[in-house]
């Protein structure tokens, strides 16, 4: 099998899987309990919390553990438009490309009295901040911006937009799932006040994930319950997850390295590649700056399916955009921002991992040929 889909999930680390069985089997206490089974247990959240904060620069009780991003992301919103004194500010401002969490929330919210301006991108994959700053007007209570596309990896400017939406006195987000762990990400740097990350895009488990809400900003519980994360956040502990996730953000910390010194230069080995090989070929995103193990590739005239489908034979695994969305039938809401609905349907997703070798890459080239002189 050759799995290049790694912005959809990636392989659980085995020191993570490690550490999960642990949790499991072994400390298997309530960390909310006051005898001393859960003690233990109690020091892994609190453990975790700094170390998911030192992954991005902030201080540990800034760090809300979740269920993964799509939450993380549905609570960015409800601390924001719920804080007092905002609730009266019908007006947010999102972009076309984010992921479907994002979108679907946008346009529940929509269906709530909220106006939302959905920002377009240029084919280059890149929003305009002129067009942020115009759009911001007295009505505006919040901007959701993401950091790193997942189709096509393009990094928005996050650290201008906050500049702008601080000027303009707006709550931002930042959807920052694909960025975590491949760049170095510093909330303080950035100036964002709420920010998503998700654990199974970092080699720990599906499930699990984090909102970091700046000390300063509105915070107000997606989930009531017992109490737990400070009254933030009910539900008993996913203390196994939890301690997974925590080491994965040590991890991540140690091979942010990889992605720039290993991965993106196979990335562009794949690009530089595949252009000498076949002449139809296009890119979404590649004039952007991008999170080095993405690429987003079209092949002008070949539906994307029919490629995944020849790819799907040899146990090769890429894909034509957001796994969320690929049981919707409808191509890419990105790349169709981007270009247009022709363009979307032939779009491929190619995302590495550090675990991602020249051989395998060297394996979905002579593939991708193949299949191009086979349906061309
Ligand atoms: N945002 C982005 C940019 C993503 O890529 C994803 C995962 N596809 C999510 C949010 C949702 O994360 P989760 O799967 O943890 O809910």
């Amino acid at each position: 099998m050759i799995y290049l889909d790694n912005n959809a999930t990636t392989q659980i680390h085995p020191q993570v899987l490690e550490v999960v069985n642990l949790y499991l089997q072994e400390h298997w206490g309530n960390p909310s309990s006051s005898y001393s089974l859960g003690a233990k247990e109690k020091k892994a959240i609190e453990t975790a919390r700094q170390n998911i904060a030192s992954l991005i620069n902030a201080e540990p009780a800034e760090i809300i553990f979740t269920s993964g991003a799509t939450e993380s992301n549905n609570m960015a919103f409800h601390c924001a438009l719920g804080s007092r004194g905002r609730k009266s500010k019908k007006h947010l401002i999102t972009s076309a490309v984010e992921h479907s969490s994002v979108i679907e929330i946008s346009k529940n919210l929509q269906t709530e009295g909220y106006d939302v301006t959905y920002l377009p991108v240029d084919e280059n994959g890149m929003i305009d901040l002129n067009d942020l700053e115009n759009s911001i007007t007295s009505n505006t209570g919040f901007v959701s911006l993401m950091y790193a596309n997942n189709e096509t990896g393009v990094i928005f400017p996050i650290k201008q937009i906050a500049k702008i939406c601080r000027r303009k006195d707006v709550l931002l987000h930042c959807d920052a799932v694909q960025a975590v762990g491949k760049i170095p990400v510093d909330v303080n740097e950035l100036n964002v006040d709420y920010l998503s990350l998700s654990g199974h895009k970092l080699y720990a488990p599906k499930g699990i994930g984090a909102l970091f809400v700046k000390r300063s900003a509105p915070v107000a519980p997606l989930i009531l319950g017992g109490g737990q994360e400070a009254g933030r956040r009910g539900g008993t502990y996913n203390t196994p997850y939890i301690a997974g996730l925590s080491l994965a953000a040590q991890l991540a910390i140690a091979q942010i390295d990889l992605y720039k010194n290993q991965i993106e230069p196979l990335r562009n080995y794949f690009e530089n590649e595949i252009v000498k090989n076949i002449s139809q070929v296009y890119f979404n995103g590649k004039n952007s700056l991008r999170i080095p193990n993405t690429s987003n590739i079209g092949i002008q005239g070949i539906d994307s399916d029919i490629i995944l489908n020849y790819l799907n034979q040899y146990e090769i695994f890429i894909s034509s955009g957001a796994a969320c969305s690929s049981q919707t039938i409808a191509p890419s809401h990105v790349i169709t921002a981007m270009k247009d609905y022709t363009r979307a349907g032939e779009a491929l997703r190619i995302s590495l991992s550090v675990n991602t070798t020249l051989e395998e890459v060297d394996m979905l080239l002579n593939k991708l040929k193949e299949a191009y002189r086979i349906l061309a």
